[in-house]
């Protein structure tokens, strides 16, 4: 049954106004829909699991900010912390007391044993890679393709004709001059990361991954690979750097190093958090081995800095965020993505579209494809005029997903029984409009 269209005057309005001023409409692209056509919904407001555009329409939320919503739109407690902060004055460029009860419980939550905040998920990677460079005295970076790290130039990288060349830049604007000491390897592929050590294991100065990669879907590391990047960047001399900006205090408590470092007695020399430890406000970290992190100045001799790093609003949303942050949060969200996630894989079942359900801890996905994904290759083979279509009859019947087939799927604390029933009601109909 198709539900009576939902107005969208005001959207529209908005996006051709937008359009006027801003490239594509949109501060970040994925959120022009282009991947799946038609108009952006506006949003006025969110509430828990809920958003509510501009035209009135309802959805559930299954972006979440893009995984930063942990505890769901405008937690009560969240809020009353960040207005008692914008109380007080919203900024000062000098050393303030929340920064360093965040930095206390994220080194307390994690295996780093120093840390420093930045703005953005993009700083924090760009950050840990000179600080790499400066550390070991090297220049070449290792990363997989299909790991997102921020729009970082040395990163923005596509691989170059071989498993151990040099990468070409990913995008108009980065010259290869940036790119052509990254080295981009496929995702998963341990004999293409002991190839590249064994060509130029003495030039590398860190491995960079998604500690689990979720911007080309939910891909977990295979058993032992994350394992295998340690052991093997140890043994050259090299950093490894875990991004876990999307991971972080995500995945799990502990985040994506929760549910492989921990249990297998490794760590990463760096690690990137981003996304939920800045509670829905521009906050982002980097941090690991005291001696590594002893080479950034103003103690050592690698330089970075930034006007707003560590923003007293910012820290105090991510404290309050990750103090509520306890394991009945994580129960509860692993319960949500369990149930959607197998609820998604029947109902595409049941109408006979290929698909795959990929999950690491809380974080999910589903992939349009009948592979399984390991890595970026095999993600590339989905169908996305059907999570096109798919994406839409959700939308039409309240349900917000990502705007993209390349996209983990993100539900937050706030997600409760109706919240989850409202999906439930949701999916065979979609599946059936991607079988169409
Ligand atoms: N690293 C990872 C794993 C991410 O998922 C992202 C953003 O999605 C980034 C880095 C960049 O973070 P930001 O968008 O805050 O710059």
């Amino acid at each position: 049954m198709t539900p009576p269209p939902r107005p969208t005057e005001r959207s529209e309005a908005l996006f051709a106004r937008a359009q006027a001023v801003t490239p594509g409409g949109v501060n970040s692209p994925v959120r022009a829909f282009n991947a799946v056509g038609g108009t952006p919904r506006f949003i006025r407001s969110g509430r828990g699991a809920w958003l509510t555009d501009v035209d009135g329409n309802e959805y559930v939320d299954l972006v979440c900010s893009w995984g930063a919503l942990l505890l769901g739109h405008a937690h009560p407690e969240v809020q009353e912390a960040i207005a008692a902060a914008v109380a007080r004055g919203t900024s000062y460029g000098t050393p303030t007391e929340p920064e360093v009860e965040l930095a206390e419980e994220i080194v307390g939550r994690t295996p780093i044993e120093r840390v420093r905040f930045v703005s953005s998920g993009t700083e924090a990677t760009m950050s840990a890679i000179r600080l790499a460079r400066g550390f070991t005295g090297r220049d070449v970076v290792v990363k997989f393709a299909g790991c997102y790290h921020g729009h970082v130039d040395s990163l923005l990288a596509a691989a170059g004709s071989g498993v151990a060349t040099f990468a070409i830049p990913g995008t108009p604007g980065v010259p290869a001059s940036s790119t052509e000491l990254t080295i981009v390897l496929p995702y998963n592929d341990r004999a293409a990361v002991d190839e590249v050590f064994a060509a130029h294991g003495d030039r590398i100065a860190c491995v960079i991954t998604e500690a689990a990669p979720g911007n080309m879907g939910v891909v977990p590391p295979l058993p032992g690979f994350n394992a295998h990047l340690a052991e093997t960047c140890a043994a050259h001399g090299a950093l490894f750097i875990s991004d876990e900006v999307m991971t972080g205090f995500r995945a799990g408590k502990l985040g994506q190093w929760g549910l492989d470092g921990a249990v297998e007695g490794w760590r990463p020399d760096l690690m990137t958090f981003g996304k939920v430890m800045g509670g829905g406000l521009p906050a982002a970290a980097f941090g690991g081995r005291a001696d590594v992190m002893g080479h950034l100045a103003p103690e050592g001799p690698v330089y970075q800095a930034g006007t707003l790093s560590g923003n007293p609003v910012a820290t105090t949303a991510g404290l309050a965020t990750l103090r509520l942050a306890t394991d009945e949060v994580y129960e509860r969200i692993s319960l949500v993505a369990e149930t959607l996630g197998t609820a998604a894989g029947k109902a595409l079942a049941d109408a006979g579209v290929p698909h795959v359900v990929q999950a690491t801890g809380t974080m999910f996905s589903v992939f349009f494809t009948g592979e399984t994904v390991t890595d970026f290759a095999a993600a590339s083979t989905q169908d996305t005029a059907a999570y096109a279509a798919f994406f839409h009859a959700m939308l039409d019947r309240g349900v917000h997903l990502p705007p993209s087939a390349y996209e983990a799927w993100f539900v937050s604390s706030a997600h409760d029984d109706a919240a989850v029933e409202a999906v439930l009601e949701a999916l065979p109909y979609a599946a059936h409009a991607a079988a169409e």
